[in-house]
């Protein structure tokens, strides 16, 4: 049996936890069954350990975990009713840690910063003690700055995990496998022979209850601040020398410092509207303004798009448009990539020579070609065909994965805390001139695919 890890969910009790970190541990455990977890869940609510250790149960039933791993967590699991943001009440939970501990900030941010500058009182930390944070991370860049401030008063940074479930292991693995493992791509991964890029997250789904987090976020925040632009900054990244923490990390922010909205135009390339009554894939959806929980006056976004530039000499000039949103016609995700048209197709071709398309879809992982091919019969017409692939899928789930990275102190995963910073650099104008009403929020009818006048 492996060392044991400690793992403290402060909000064991909140929705985080029991529908997506306790399930992944589930998974992880399944998989691997001589991993041996000591896992404390703290919360303000009054928990019985029998309430405890079913919600772990329930949570652990969700994701079929089974195994001796599973049960010993269940046997030795602990909760404690505990206010985070007290030092003295922390220090008692510490005390329990039979490891060095990895604590998982499941709580309000608000709070989370709290606990942060209680945990500042308590010195020294373990020394192996590794935090974990979700989005949202800070609300702009001077609060993400401070929190960072914070946290490197802490730990150092290698022991700070900002996660970022969208983009796992192996979607950035494969992003890297794809392209710098072919000779015949990587050449070509430039503003001499790509004409566009875009990145894109519609999803069917609604607001599913969740308007407490999402109408003070918006598809904005949500997805193009928190996700995208780190697949932004896998794409369109430097040759890193190794697949290590450090190499994908540095790689990742020299990315993301050189990316700015294109032109710096934010009224010409960004757009936002929200969704109006509809159906889709058989449910009805009331208007956004009307879901439960909504706050009009807020102009909440439900669909974004922007339109940003990496100024470096690889990418300079080339649109990389970010767009998610949700109660739309189809699901789709993905990165797709228009080569620029062939220099000269000799004359005597009829037919197809439109420019050569890449769409490497994100979850479950797939990559398409699409490329003009001699047409079967009469060979001197073009013809458009699809070269497809799929990757193969993880063993675990994105949550999985934070979750083992995070057992094993492995921050490859994680935002780094520069990067996060410029993450709301990069949208600050977006979201000041949105603000200011410079751009209007449009509509868009549920199951449509988004106002038609939007070039993705
Ligand atoms: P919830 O409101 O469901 O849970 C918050 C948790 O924090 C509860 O367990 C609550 O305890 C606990 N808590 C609050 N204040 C204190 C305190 N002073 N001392 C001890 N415990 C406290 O929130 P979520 O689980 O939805 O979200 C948590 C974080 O994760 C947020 O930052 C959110 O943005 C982020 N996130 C959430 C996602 C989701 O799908 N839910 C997805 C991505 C990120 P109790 O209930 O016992 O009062």
């Amino acid at each position: 049996m492996s060392a044991t890890t400690t793992l403290i969910l402060l909000g064991g009790s909140g929705d985080l936890s029991s529908r997506l970190l306790m399930p992944a541990l589930g998974q992880l455990l399944t998989r691997q069954r001589d991993r041996h977890v000591q896992l404390i869940g703290v919360g303000s609510d009054d928990l019985s350990p029998d309430e405890w250790t079913e919600r772990v149960r329930a949570s652990f039933d969700a994701a079929d975990a089974s195994g001796e791993s599973v049960e010993t967590v269940l046997k030795e699991t602990r909760y404690e009713k505990r206010d985070v943001t007290d030092a003295e009440e922390l220090t008692a939970i510490l005390d329990m840690a039979e490891a060095d501990p990895a604590i998982y900030f499941a709580l309000p941010p608000s709070v989370t910063m709290k606990a942060c500058q209680a945990l500042e009182t308590i010195t020294p930390l373990p020394q192996g003690t590794v935090l974990a944070l979700e989005k949202p991370f800070g609300t702009d860049q001077p609060s993400a700055d401070a929190l960072n401030e914070q946290l490197l008063k802490l730990v150092p940074e290698e022991q700070v995990h900002r996660v970022d479930h969208f983009l796992g292991h192996s979607t950035v693995l494969n992003l890297l496998g794809l392209r710098f493992a072919n000779r015949v791509f990587e050449p070509l991964w430039s503003r001499d022979h790509i004409e566009k890029v875009e990145i894109v997250y519609d999803e069917q789904l609604g607001l599913e209850g969740r308007a407490g987090y999402y109408d003070n976020a918006g598809a904005l925040i949500d997805m193009i601040q928190s996700h995208l632009l780190q697949v932004l900054s896998v794409f369109a990244m430097e040759p890193p020398a190794t697949t290590d923490a450090v190499d994908l990390r540095d790689a990742k922010a020299a990315v993301l410092r050189a990316t700015h909205v294109f032109d710096d135009d934010v009224r010409a390339y960004s757009h936002r509207a929200r969704y109006t009554a509809g159906s889709v894939a058989g449910r009805d959806f009331p208007s956004y303004v009307d879901e439960e929980g909504v706050d009009p006056s807020r102009n909440t976004e439900t669909l974004a798009q922007v339109t940003f530039e990496v100024r470096n000499w690889r990418w300079a000039g080339v649109p990389f448009t970010l767009r998610s949103g949700k109660a739309l016609g189809s699901r789709r995700r993905e990165i797709q990539v228009t080569f620029l048209p062939a220099p000269h197709v000799p004359h005597g071709f009829s037919g197809s020579s439109d420019r050569d398309v890449m769409t490497i879809a994100l979850a479950p992982d797939e990559m398409s070609l699409e490329v003009n091919v001699n047409g079967p019969g009469d060979p001197w017409r073009l013809d458009r065909a699809s070269l497809e692939v799929t990757f193969g899928e993880g063993e675990l789930k994105a949550y999985g994965e934070v979750i083992e990275s995070i057992l094993d102190g492995d921050p490859s995963l994680s935002v780094r805390g520069d990067s996060a910073a410029q993450m709301w650099r990069i949208v600050a104008p977006v979201i000041e001139a949105w603000r200011s009403g410079e751009v209007p929020l449009e509509e868009y009818e549920t199951g449509s695919a988004g106002p038609g006048d939007w070039k993705v």
